[in-house]
């Protein structure tokens, strides 16, 4: 494994340093040929094919041997591959202190994402400051800055705590200086503890928003509440519904709002996992104890069947799916993935959600390999179209057609190779 891994790498330097010596090359153009393609946007695999990556994005796609290279161009033979756009992850949380964001950028470049927007928690100006930076071996990143919840005394003090419609615009005002990707507001009583913001005040927030140009979407848990945001003008949901199952007139409702998009967020599904396939990607003590505590836990289970039912009749119903893990564990994004297939949505659905459409709901301009897009991409020793579990079989990561060093990002993290 680690033998043919560096031959890859040696194998692309040396076609690299080939290019340059006979070509006299000033090209940075790199034609990627012979791979199973996924484009991202829904679309059929293409089963041979070629994409020529230039300065950072995809600038051809098609069949193999139909695209011509510029002059010095180095080639790149990915037969036997599977290529798919990075994911993109809509909801995660992203640690404010730039040294530990920096670290977080660089683990979810090393499991396959290449941008991940951050929401509602981040504290200070580093989430806004490290938007239009490059990170080395990092996915990017966007930010809701602070979200708005009703006071949560003993939670996160990070968001906005609001009583009232002035606090609401206020806050709501204060977030579009900051430019913002995204209002992120939290409708849920967290088990009866809290006040949960009421429709007088999270309608003000959403109308607040929309005539400052900014979108909003929600933390969910109720049905009720649902409906309650859709009738509101809510943009998105970061949550699935999870109190019960959804009824006709949700369905109603949303479908007369298709632009309204769903990230599911499922939940833990409550059977014990095989975590095999993350050894010798985190330090094998901690991968002892996370495999140590997998069971099956039918309470869980419960729960998550009812997330599930809904997500699978919203994506029949047509309702726009995207994709987002909450959590900040890299891995979290492929057994998501998974966990979508196992309610119900195929592979190419679920793919799709992860990709191009998170980067719609985000204004990113990547998840699809596509002339223009930046060129963010997983070459894949197996497709996943056939199983999503593929996604984990990662070959190598590219962020704006640069690989991502993740031998070193392994070391690092693990202590050895
Ligand atoms: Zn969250």
């Amino acid at each position: 494994m680690k033998s043919a891994k560096m031959l890859a790498g040696l194998l692309s330097v040396a076609l690299a340093v080939s290019a340059c010596a006979t070509g006299e090359s000033t090209s940075d153009a790199v034609l990627y040929e012979g791979a199973q393609l996924i484009i991202g946007d829904g679309g059929a695999v293409l089963d041979n094919s070629a994409f020529l990556v230039e300065d950072g994005r995809f600038t051809a796609v098609g069949a193999a041997g139909s695209i011509e290279a510029p002059e010095g161009s180095s080639h790149v033979d990915l037969a036997g591959k599977t290529v798919m756009p990075a994911i993109v992850n809509a909801h995660a949380h992203l640690a404010s202190p730039r040294p530990d964001r920096t670290e977080e950028l660089q683990h979810w470049a090393y499991y396959g994402t290449g941008a991940v927007m951050s929401l509602g928690l981040d504290d200070g100006n580093v989430g806004f400051e490290m938007r239009s930076e490059d990170i080395p071996n990092g996915a990017r990143s966007r930010s809701a800055g602070r979200g708005i919840t009703a006071p949560e005394e003993g939670r996160s003090e990070v968001p906005f705590w609001i009583t009232s419609e002035a606090e609401a615009r206020a806050a709501v005002q204060e977030l579009a200086t900051e430019e913002v990707d995204f209002v992120k507001i939290w409708v849920d009583d967290r088990g009866g503890r809290y006040e949960k913001l009421t429709p007088e005040l999270y309608g003000p927030v959403i109308d607040e928003a929309h005539k400052l140009g900014l979108r909003v979407t929600a933390h969910v848990f109720t049905l009720e509440d649902a409906k309650g945001l859709l009738r509101a003008g809510i943009d998105a949901f970061a949550h699935g519904i999870r109190d019960q199952d959804v009824d006709d007139e949700l369905v109603q409702l949303w479908t007369d709002r298709p632009e309204v998009v769903l990230v599911p967020n499922l939940p833990n599904p409550g059977v014990a996992l095989d975590l095999s396939w993350l050894s010798g990607t985190i330090p094998a003590e901690r991968l002892r104890e996370m495999q140590a505590a997998q069971q099956d836990r039918p309470a869980t289970q419960e729960s998550f069947g009812i997330q599930a039912r809904n997500l699978d009749r919203l994506n029949s119903a047509g309702i726009k799916i995207a994709f987002g893990t909450d959590g900040s564990s890299p891995w979290t994004s492929h057994q998501e993935m998974e966990d979508m297939v196992r309610s119900g949505m195929t592979p190419a659905e679920v793919i799709v959600a992860a990709t191009s459409a998170s980067a719609e709901l985000m204004e990113f301009n990547a998840g699809s390999v596509a002339a223009g897009k930046l060129a963010d991409f997983v070459v894949l020793d197996a497709n996943p179209i056939d199983d999503i579990t593929n996604t984990r079989r990662i070959s190598d990561v590219y962020i704006r057609g640069q690989r991502v060093e993740r031998e070193s990002l392994r070391e690092r993290w693990t202590g050895s190779e």
